[in-house]
């Protein structure tokens, strides 16, 4: 009986492990809160990140660890590769956690990304206005660590706003970028197995509100070949590189018909729910199997494919659950304003009818 140890017991690996039962897989999850979604699925042990003795425990028996977010302590991820297998490789958390490092990266293996600067040197103050940051500049100002849902980040348009936004981040590394006026934005989910085979969903276009994903939708393929072609040969070599295993999603701009890496999250993403219902095997499904060294399963989408999210409001389930193809999917999480509680997927036989789906939707959901 194969285990798999899961850092983090939120909604992300609550999903995993609904993938794994089925392939006869257990579970363990370690987070240092101790009512997380993942709780009532699974054996789990509540600790911080830190405490050797705690993951000396979670360890025991478990025959592979995996992550369900990207903030996971380096650290964490390195002692416990001591013991078993740790997947995706630590070296995918050092690129991701910290904006410079990933953009670095990124622009290392010739994947472009909007332009950027470290100002942890004090570049800042040696920036003369022809270096951009003068009248019609605009970029944006970010925490290069744990930020998230756009937390930790300003929009400037001029230096006084670059100032007040410097005071507000004052004390912690940051990054500026540029700032992308985008046509939209995308993101491609794949997979690698330990074997070295590749697998890629087809891009979802991903609508955001106050820096929090809405909807993403999985635009028809013929309008979007050319983009997911870049996108793939992006995303391989990013995988490659890393001798990556697991689950890996790249979020882009669209601009001027190409794609700028904004970032990437080397677990399981949230623009990647819909697979869930609408692709012949989920990323969480896929993301076990890598880790489990046991083959890949197919993409491919089973109609035209959505997903909306819950933000801060659960609807009436009966309210939903009337819309033919529309699937609950809710995480046992008390909802808060800007809380993400839940998704819902929508899976038509036409891309018509899928918008007119998520019109359905949406009367019943928040924003
Ligand atoms: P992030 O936390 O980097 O994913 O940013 C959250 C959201 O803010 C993105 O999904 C974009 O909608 C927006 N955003 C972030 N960086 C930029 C940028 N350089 N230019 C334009 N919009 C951005």
């Amino acid at each position: 009986m194969t285990t798999i140890g899961i850092l983090g017991a939120g909604q992300l690996g609550r999903m995993l492990a609904l993938a794994g039962y089925p392939l006869g897989l257990r579970f363990r999850f370690f987070d240092p809160a101790p009512d997380s979604p993942a709780n009532l699925l699974a054996d789990h042990l509540t600790a911080g990140y830190a405490d050797e003795a705690a993951l000396r425990r979670f360890v025991d028996g478990l025959d592979v660890v995996t992550y369900e977010f990207e903030n996971v302590p380096v650290e964490t991820a390195r002692f416990l590769e001591r013991f078993v297998p740790v997947y995706p490789p630590p070296i995918a958390l050092e690129k991701a956690q910290d904006r410079l490092v990933e953009k670095t990266f990124l622009q290392g293996l010739g994947i472009p990304t909007p332009a950027f600067n470290g100002l942890d040197n004090g570049l800042v103050n040696g920036l003369a206005d022809g270096d951009g940051i003068g009248a019609g500049f605009s970029a944006v100002l970010k925490t290069r660590r744990m930020g998230y849902d756009g937390k930790g980040q300003y929009v400037v348009r001029n230096r006084a706003e670059l100032a007040e936004a410097l005071r507000k981040l004052s004390g912690q590394d940051v990054i500026l970028e540029q700032f992308i006026p985008f046509e939209r934005e995308f993101s491609i989910i794949c997979a690698r197995g330990v074997d070295g085979d590749v697998v890629f969903y087809p891009l979802t276009h991903n609508t955001h509100r106050e820096g929090i994903l809405r909807v993403s939708i999985v635009e028809d393929l013929d309008s979007t070949r050319h983009l997911q072609l870049q996108a793939e040969s992006y995303a391989r070599a990013v995988l490659d590189a890393l001798d990556y295993v697991g689950v890996l999603a790249i979020e882009f701009f669209e601009k001027d018909g190409r794609l700028l890496a904004n970032e990437m999250a080397p677990r399981v993403h949230n623009s990647g729910h819909w697979t869930i219902d609408g692709a012949v095997t989920s990323q969480f499904e896929n993301q076990v199997r890598a880790v489990c060294g046991l083959p890949l399963g197919s993409t491919n989408p089973l109609g035209a494919c959505a997903m909306v999210n819950l933000i801060g409001e659960i609807p009436a389930a009966a309210d939903i659950l009337q819309i033919e193809g529309a699937h609950l999917h809710l995480y046992d999480k008390l909802p808060r304003p800007g809380r993400k509680v839940g998704h819902i997927n929508i899976v038509a036989d036409s891309q018509d009818k899928l918008k007119e789906k998520i019109g359905e939707v949406q009367k019943y959901v928040l924003g």
